[in-house]
């Protein structure tokens, strides 16, 4: 274990932890401490979520949360390490591993289960390449705010549990104050641990997707083809939460393999933002010329990803190549239509339908088309037909528009469901408020500047977005002009 500077104090928190990433052979991990820094400052404690992992913040004093969340003073029995891994960046492959990530270990939840606490921006590791290994405030708040968002939004994701300042300036084009944020995961396994330990022979492969079953998908143990059934298994949950970001108009931003959790979370907030106007083509990072990672992409580049899983686990799926190959294949085959279905049904919710008719997916369509002919906000427009009556907005008075809706009430009546089971039904599936870019930049800058409120109130937003709330319309105005909007990555 890393001697660490302070003793390790649990302080009455209640850690519980366990170091089963850190057992694993140590071609996997680099054992490292967290750098030291001049002046933790806490920024934002996620109580919430606290007492959901059973830790007790309550009697912390602020100084000792914040050298806590700082990795000043270590927990005990966290064993801190920076993972090894491997991704392929907008499709070419590169060696990474966290450049700017340290794991403390696994903490075990009342609920008995295992989370990985993290810190991001905790200093330089072996694996930070020309970085700094540091993190500027706004990025790591712009994190916490689009995580627990989505998490309310009932979307698999990591979480956010705290974010401190160190004291210290992190330069980016600007200069910047520096941070640290708590990040707690399933796992921080990705698609690029496997193509990392693929490539340090098939002992190290073994062991990994051994792991990793026993982790994630701990039925599939004994399973007769327990490795295909383990990319089955990754596979849907990929559909899943890919669908969901759909539903809602995620765009990841950096959909890279090392940004693909293999727990099913969405991992990984830097360039991210949602859709205002529907349109497949929408892309906010600013490195991301060519689209590769646009909304409208995110369901092809998610097989794309799985393929590259798919290759890494051929060895252990069949001992004779070409019916690893050919096994592989008809599992990534299946995927478009594994990924339909979960769109759909998705679809359907939010449509306030119950039982599936053939003609469904030519309706959602009908109304897709409509919403990019118009460039009509996604969320509202879900949202307004979630309404017991349509809002009187001249939009909904169009032909073409009036022409779709009386297919849909047909549609909604042949449904056997009452009309209030139908409402109920949609405006538990189409949010009221998501982080809309504008309002979280205000956010981030009132907060730069010293001043948390704006924070907190959208943190408090976000926080029931299915809900009709007074007094939220700020949160529900699209931008009055969205176009050069961009994201950055990497900061
Ligand atoms: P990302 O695009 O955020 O997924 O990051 C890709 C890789 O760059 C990961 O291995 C990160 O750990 C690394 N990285 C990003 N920012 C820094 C930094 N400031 N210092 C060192 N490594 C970094
Ligand atoms: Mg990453």
């Amino acid at each position: 274990m890393g001697a660490s500077a302070a003793s390790p104090a649990d302080r009455g928190i209640g850690w519980r932890f366990d170091n089963t990433y850190a057992r694993l052979a140590d071609d996997f991990f680099a054992p490292t401490e967290p750098a030291r820094v001049r002046e933790p400052r806490v920024v934002v404690l996620n109580r919430p979520l606290a007492a959901e992992l059973g830790l007790d913040l309550a009697a912390l004093p602020p100084e000792a949360a914040a050298a806590l969340f700082a990795g000043q003073e270590l927990p005990p029995g966290s064993r801190p390490l920076a993972q090894a891994y491997a991704g392929h960046q907008f499709g070419g492959f590169t060696m990474l591993g966290d450049g700017r990530a340290i794991l403390l270990g696994e903490h075990r939840t009342p609920a008995g289960r295992l989370v990985d606490i993290q810190f991001k921006g905790s200093g330089r590791t072996r694996f930070s390449r020309g970085g700094d290994g540091r993190a500027a405030l706004g990025p790591m708040l712009r994190e916490y705010v689009v995580s627990e968002a989505m998490a309310a939004l009932g979307i698999p994701t990591t979480r956010s549990l705290a974010v401190v300042t160190t004291g210290e300036t992190v330069y980016r084009t600007t200069p910047q104050v520096g941070a640290v944020l708590t990040r707690v995961a399933a796992s921080h396994v990705r698609v690029g641990t496997f193509e990392y330990a693929a490539r340090r022979g098939e002992a190290t492969l073994r062991a990994l997707a051994d792991y990793v079953i026993a982790r994630h998908d701990p039925q599939l143990a004994a399973a007769p083809d327990k490795y295909l059934a383990f990319l089955t298994a990754v596979a849907d949950r990929q559909a899943a939460l890919v669908a969901r970001w759909q539903l809602v108009g995620f765009v990841h931003g950096v959909m890279n393999t090392d940004n693909v959790a293999i727990s099913g979370e969405t991992i990984d907030y830097g360039p991210c933002a949602f859709m205002n106007a529907y349109d497949p083509a929408t892309v906010f990072s600013s490195i991301d010329h060519a689209g590769r990672y646009a909304y409208g992409n995110q369901p092809g580049i998610t097989q794309w990803n799985l393929a590259r899983f798919a290759e890494t686990l051929l060895p252990l799926i069949d001992a004779d190549p070409e019916a690893a190959v050919e096994r592989a294949t008809s599992v990534l085959t299946e995927f478009p239509a594994v990924f339909e279905r979960y769109w759909l049904d998705g679809m359907r919710k939010k449509l306030g339908l119950a039982a599936a008719e053939d003609g469904d997916a030519e309706l959602v369509g009908a109304l897709l088309g409509w919403m990019q002919t118009t460039r009509a906000d996604f969320t509202n427009t879900f949202r307004d037909l979630s309404a017991e009556q349509l809002p009187a907005d001249c939009r909904y008075q169009g032909a073409d528009f009036r022409a779709w809706y009386d297919r849909w009430q047909d549609r909604l009546r042949r449904d056997s469901q009452s009309a209030s089971t139908a409402v109920a039904r949609m405006r538990g599936a189409n949010p009221a408020v998501i982080p809309r870019n504008h309002r979280v930049e205000e956010a981030l800058a009132a907060a730069e500047a010293g001043d948390l409120s704006v924070l907190h109130r959208l943190l408090d937003a976000l926080a029931a977005p299915y809900d009709d709330r007074p007094g939220r319309d700020e949160y529900r105005t699209p931008p009055a002009d969205e176009r050069g909007y961009r994201t950055f990555c990497g900061t």
